[in-house]
């Protein structure tokens, strides 16, 4: 997990670039860095720990880019260390990325092969090699896509910059959240919405393998093959003020704190009033979706799983039910038996939750009827799920889900 944030267009770059990494602190804080592409050269700072110590770097400093990413990490290959944060530069290609490359050992030897220097220990450098080595063959970074992602295993966001493409910003998913926010002669790209929302609120949701050719005054999406894709926009309402921590010493504090605000809207959304009844009404296109359940499977990671305990006694005690509950990382691999009475339960607060959408895929695998509880509208697992359920929570920052256990 980390932050990432592009941006593409006139304004100033460092403000647009370290406020949105600090109002991403929270996904990742054991380094950070940002590239600029300055009068056609990349300047990459970088440095360990917080991202006051990267504000302290770049004390002084202004730029005129109209080109930009940053990154906040949270480690998963190599040391947090200054050569190990983002962004990557290799030759004229600067990336940013946000996930797990699984084959990055196999491409690694290859590109070492070649002689190239490979700088870090991450795996997301050898993927700044791969695009730099398709921009050295005369391609742009559009074109280098279907060619690059293709050899990739694993899960990924990536913002990829070229000093040869100074009026190109391109973002790209699979398994890893990343959106596109829309500003006026301005675009930006970010992993969370809360990045960028107080400079806009139109914001589109990358699809998996969904590509994003950002221009200042245009985006374009492709798909997977390069083709045009949709970009369906959405207005996100979530004001930029309930994304501060409103004077708590921390988001989990506050949002502990807005538990009664929370329970009140969830249940709200889901009271039929004049007849008395729970109606779910984000499922209530399909009444027959919960008919004929002889068992329930409950997958969910962290505390969300917490809250599927929770709900496996009040199911079993109130419905008579069975139920199950398994860890999200650890469900697809145990061949679980799923029949056809079953119904599936993910839980999940962002939706964005790696394991919670494998054991999803597993789900569907086997024909079972498939439910999402989650707080993000139009996350990947609400799109992934038959049906979903909403928490209606909020934005929630801290990672402890603090409000999932409502719905249940
Ligand atoms: N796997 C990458 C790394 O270790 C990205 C980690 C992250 O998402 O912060 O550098």
């Amino acid at each position: 997990m980390c932050g990432i944030i592009g941006f593409i267009g006139p304004g100033n770059p460092k403000s647009v670039l370290l406020d949105g990494l600090s109002r991403l602190e929270y996904r990742g804080y054991d380094s950070a860095g940002i590239a600029v592409l300055e009068k056609n050269e990349t300047q990459v700072f970088r440095c360990e720990g917080r991202i006051q110590n990267l504000k302290d770097k770049l004390e002084g400093k202004e730029f005129t880019a109209h080109v930009g990413i940053g990154h906040t990490r949270w480690a998963t290959h190599g040391a947090p260390t200054e050569t190990n944060a983002h962004p990557h530069k290799i030759g004229s290609v600067t990336l940013v990325h946000n996930g797990i490359i699984e084959n990055y050992l196999d491409h690694k030897a290859t590109i070492k092969k070649m002689g190239r220097d490979v700088l870090s220990e991450t795996d997301s450098e050898v993927v700044a090699h791969l695009f730099d080595l398709e921009i050295q063959a005369g391609r742009t970074l559009e074109e280098a896509l279907p060619r690059v992602l293709p050899q990739l295993k694993g899960s990924y966001a990536f913002v990829i910059m070229n000093e040869k493409e100074p009026d190109v910003l391109v973002g790209v998913r699979n398994g890893a959240p990343l959106l596109v926010g829309l500003g006026k002669e301005q675009n930006f790209i970010a992993s969370d919405v809360q990045a960028i929302l107080h400079r806009t609120n139109k914001i589109v949701y990358l699809e998996d393998k969904q590509a994003a050719i950002c221009h200042a005054d245009k985006v374009e999406f492709r798909d997977e093959h390069g083709k045009a894709a949709e970009g369906k926009v959405k207005t996100i309402n979530w004001t930029p003020d309930q994304l501060e921590k409103q004077g708590y010493r921390h988001y989990m504090l506050k949002e502990i704190h807005e538990q009664p605000l929370a329970l009140t809207q969830t249940i709200e959304g889901n009271i039929d009033h004049p007849n008395g009844v729970v109606a779910l009404h984000d499922i209530s296109e399909k009444p027959d979706f919960l008919k004929n359940v002889k068992r329930v499977s409950i997958v969910a990671c962290g505390t969300a799983r917490h809250a599927g305990v929770v709900a496996k006694y009040y199911i079993e005690r109130i419905a008579k039910i069975p139920v199950e509950v398994d860890y999200a990382s650890e469900f697809r691999y145990r061949d679980p038996i799923l029949s056809d009475d079953t119904l599936l339960i993910l839980i999940s607060q962002s939706g964005e939750t790696a394991d919670t959408l494998a054991a999803c895929e597993e789900g569907k695998r086997k024909n079972v009827r498939t439910l999402a509880v989650c707080n993000v509208r139009d996350s990947s697992l609400t799109r992934e799920a038959d049906e979903t359920v909403y928490t209606n929570a909020g934005p929630e920052i801290g990672v402890a889900s603090t409000k999932v256990i409502h719905i249940i």
